[in-house]
C-alpha cells in the first residue's frame, strides 16, 4: 500500500476487566490496530470513582510510556488511535473525548463520520451548550449528556443521541463503573465483541485487537445494538431500529488487518479470493506477479495461484517510515513513495510483469511504481486493482476527499493506463468482489458499497456534500436540503420519553 488509498479515521477499543491492567490491554490493542490511524491515540481509564484520559498526537509507542500506562489503574478502558481529515488534526480532535455530565465524567472513543453533526451542532449551541471543538465526536457527547441529564440515565441518553446522528458509526464510551458499546444502524462502521478470561469483556473495531488482548471473538455488536458491560454483567438493548444492513466493504478490500476474521472466514482469505477472481476477469500473460506490499499480497498471491504464474517480491517496503510523516499534498506524497518503496532490479529484470494493488484511488503512487519498475528493467508492467472503480467520495468515515482527486471518476480505462504508464490496467468488477465477501453473492448480508456506485445508504444533507462531486454525477440518497429530515432536539426529546 502506497499514500493512494483510502484512509480509515480511526480504531476503537474497549475493556471492562476488573482485576487486571486495563490500560495496558488498551495499549497492545491499540498497536494491533495502529494500521487504522496513525496521527493520534488515547487511552481512558475508569478506577470506579473517576476517568482519566491520556491523549496525544503521534503513534501508540509515541503516546504511551511505561509510567503512563503504570499510571492508569482502574477496571474499564476505552482506547482510540485516529487518523485525521482535513480541519481536525489538533490536539483537540485526539480521542476520547473527555466531557462531563453533571458529576459524572464519560469518555468517548468514536470510529466513523455524523454526516448531520453540523446542523446538531448549531442547534446545540442555540439550547446554551458550549463546544471545545469542531468535531462530531464531541457533538455525539454532548448529545448523549444532553439527553442523559433529561432522563437520567446513560444508557436511555445514548439511545435518544442514536435516534439523531446519522452517519457511519462504531462507538465505545466508559464512565467510572461502566463500558458502553455501540453502532449505527446500518452497521457501516464495524465493532465486535469478545470475552477476555471467566468474568472480562473487550469490544474493538476489529478482532485482531481480541486475539493481542487474549480475549476470544463471540459476536459481532448488532447495528443499532447498545451494550453495557458493568459489575452487573454485560447487557444488550436496542439503541434503534436496525436499517438496511450496509456493512462498508472496503474493510474487506483494505481497511481491515488480513488476520482479523468475518463471519469466521480472514480477511486475508477473502483478499485471495479477490485476487483469483481478478485474474478470471483480467487475465494476462506475463513472467511473474508482484504485489504492492504490503496490502496487495494476498491478491497478488491469489491471482498468481489461478493463471499459474510464478509469485515474487519485486517491490521492497521501507517498514519504518511512519505515515505521520507524509503530508497530503502532492509533492510530499511524491517522496512517500519513494520514501516507501523500492524496486528489486534481480527480480523484475527482462520480465513481463503484472502488479497488483489493493486498489487504485488517486493514481499517483501506480504510475510512480510504474516507472520504477521499468527502470529497474521490468519490459512490461501490467497493473490489477483488486478492487473495483473507487468513483465516489465516502461521506461516512472514510477519508477520500472530493470526487475530482479519484482517478476513476476523472478517466476511462484507457485513459488511466496511459496516465500510469502502464501496459494494461484491470479492475476487479463489483460482482466479482462481492462473491469474495461473505453473504455478499448470496445478499444475505448487505454492503455500502458507495464508492463504487454511488449509492448512499445513509441520506447526505446538501452542506457535506456540495462541492464534493464533479459535474454530470447524480449519486442516489443525496437530501437536497441542508439538513436531514430528522426532527428538533427538543421535540425528539419530548417524544422519546413519552
Ligand atoms: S463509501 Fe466506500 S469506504 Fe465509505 S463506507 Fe461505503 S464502502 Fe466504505
Amino acid at each position: 500500500m502506497c499514500d493512494d488509498t483510502l484512509h480509515e479515521e480511526c480504531g476503537v477499543f474497549g475493556v471492562w476487566a476488573p482485576g487486571r491492567d486495563v490500560a495496558r490491554i488498551t495499549y497492545f490493542a491499540l498497536r494491533a490496530l495502529q494500521h487504522r490511524g496513525q496521527e493520534s491515540a488515547g487511552i481512558a481509564v475508569g478506577d470506579g470513582r473517576t476517568v482519566l484520559v491520556r491523549k496525544d498526537l503521534g503513534l501508540v509507542t509515541q503516546v504511551f510510556t511505561d509510567a503512563d500506562l503504570s499510571a492508569m489503574p482502574g477496571k474499564v478502558a476505552c482506547g482510540h488511535c485516529r487518523y485525521g481529515t482535513a480541519g481536525a488534526k489538533g490536539w483537540e480532535s485526539a480521542q476520547p473525548h473527555l466531557s462531563t455530565i453533571d458529576e459524572v465524567i464519560i469518555a468517548l472513543a468514536h470510529n466513523g463520520t455524523l454526516v448531520n453533526f453540523d446542523a446538531l451542532r448549531r442547534e446545540l449551541i442555540d439550547m446554551g451548550i458550549p463546544f471545545r471543538s469542531n468535531t462530531d465526536s464531541e457533538v455525539a457527547a454532548k448529545l448523549i449528556g444532553h439527553f442523559t441529564r433529561h432522563s437520567g440515565r446513560l444508557r436511555t441518553g445514548i439511545a435518544h443521541a442514536m435516534h439523531m446522528i446519522e452517519g457511519g458509526y462504531a462507538m465505545v464510551l466508559v464512565r467510572e463503573n461502566a463500558l458502553y458499546a455501540f453502532r449505527d444502524p446500518h452497521g457501516i462502521r464495524p465493532l465486535v465483541l469478545g470475552r477476555l478470561g471467566d468474568d472480562g469483556w473487550v469490544v474493538a473495531s476489529e478482532t485482531c485487537a481480541l486475539d493481542i488482548s487474549g480475549a476470544t471473538f463471540v459476536r459481532e455488536i448488532e447495528p443499532g445494538e447498545i451494550v453495557r458491560i458493568s459489575d452487573d454483567g454485560i447487557r444488550s438493548e436496542r439503541g434503534c431500529e436496525p436499517a438496511s444492513r450496509a456493512d462498508c466493504i472496503f474493510e474487506h478490500v483494505y481497511f481491515s488487518r488480513p488476520d482479523s476474521v468475518k463471519d469466521g472466514e480472514s480477511f486475508y482469505l477473502m483478499r485471495h479470493n479477490m485476487g483469483r477472481r481478478l485474474a478470471q476477469e483480467t487475465p494476462v500473460e506475463a513472467d511473474l506477479v508482484i504485489s504492492v506490499p504490503d496490502s496487495g499480497t494476498p491478491a497478488a498471491e491469489g491471482f498468481a495461484q489461478e493463471l499459474g504464474i510464478p509469485f515474487g517480491t519485486g517491490l521492497i517496503k521501507n517498514r519504518y517510515v511512519a505515515r505521520t510523516f507524509i503530508q497530503p499534498t502532492q509533492e510530499l506524497r511524491q517522496m512517500g513513495v519513494r520514501l516507501k518503496l523500492n524496486a528489486l532490479p534481480d527480480v523484475v529484470r527482462g520480465k513481463r510483469l503484472v502488479m497488483v494493488d489493493d486498489s487504485i484511488v488517486r493514481g499517483t503512487t501506480s504510475r510512480q511504481i510504474v516507472r520504477m519498475l521499468k527502470a529497474a528493467g521490468a519490459t512490461e508492467v501490467h497493473v490489477r486493482s483488486a478492487s473495483p472503480m473507487v468513483t465516489w467520495p465516502c461521506f461516512y468515515g472514510i477519508d477520500t476527499g472530493s470526487q475530482d482527486q479519484l482517478i476513476a471518476a476523472k478517466m476511462s480505462l484507457a485513459e488511466i493506463r496511459a496516465h500510469i504508464e502502464a501496459d494494461s490496467v484491470g479492475f476487479l468488477s463489483i460482482e466479482g468482489l462481492l462473491s469474495c465477501v461473505p453473504g455478499g453473492a448470496e445478499g444475505t448480508c448487505g454492503y455500502c458499497k458507495a464508492c463504487f456506485t454511488g449509492e448512499y445508504p445513509v441520506e447526505i444533507p446538501r452542506e457535506f456534500w456540495e462541492e464534493r462531486f464533479l459535474p454530470g454525477f447524480t449519486p442516489e440518497n443525496l437530501s437536497a436540503a441542508s439538513e436531514t429530515s430528522r426532527m428538533p432536539i427538543e421535540q425528539a426529546e419530548r417524544l422519546l420519553s413519552q
